[in-house]
């Protein structure tokens, strides 16, 4: 299985450059947010609950999370791998991942970590604001709150993989086909069991 964690902070291109891995490597995609957007949507209780800290920029709790994750991989048994895309966010979340990963037999086969400076980072995430719905896109003081939560209790998770030797960091900024050319090579050094 090939499992990667897209990672970088909001507005890095996680979304993006995660449609070009999985149309071709074929994997699952699991975006937190995206599942959390949908349980609003929903109207479900968890939706409720995650959206008042959501429409705040404060990440929801790990439990949360990790139990939606947990979900998802049980579904997913035969899958040919996974992407990560908005997870781990914190190193509980990351242990919780290589547990759950281990109960499998599996484990994360690589981290690649999109590189971008803050306030390149407000511009597209205010740009995106005009046409993604998305109510934490277009406010700056909203923005700047998200990214000052994964500075604070994300960025750490990067260690974690790099203690581990998983950890790949690729410039984020330019043209998006020629980012993909940079996480196929990454992909490619990865051995797959
Ligand atoms: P995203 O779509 O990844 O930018 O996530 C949007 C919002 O959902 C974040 O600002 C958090 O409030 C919440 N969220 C998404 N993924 C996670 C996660 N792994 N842990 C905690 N909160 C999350």
């Amino acid at each position: 299985m090939l499992n990667l964690i897209l990672f970088g902070p909001p507005g890095a291109g996680k979304g993006t450059q995660s449609e070009n891995i999985i149309a071709k490597y074929k994997l699952i995609h699991l975006s937190t947010g995206d599942l959390l957007r949908s349980e609003i949507q929903a109207g479900s209780e968890l939706g409720l609950k995650a959206k008042t800290l959501m429409d705040q920029g404060i990440l929801v709790p790990d439990e949360v999370v990790i139990g939606m994750i947990d979900n998802k991989l049980k579904e997913h048994r035969n899958a040919a791998g996974f992407i990560f895309d908005g997870f781990p966010r914190t190193v509980k979340q990351s242990e919780a991942l290589d547990q759950l990963l281990a109960s499998y037999n599996e484990s994360i086969s690589v981290m690649i970590a999109l590189v971008v400076d803050d306030n390149e980072l407000l511009a597209r995430l205010l740009n995106r604001g005009k046409t993604s719905g998305r109510p934490d896109d277009q406010n700056e003081e909203l923005i700047s709150k998200r990214i000052q939560e994964y500075n604070s209790k994300t960025k750490p998770v990067a260690d974690y993989y790099q203690e581990q030797g998983k950890f790949v960091a690729i410039d984020g900024i330019g043209e998006i086909d020629f980012i993909f050319e940079e996480i196929n090579k990454a992909i490619s050094k990865v051995t797959v069991k």
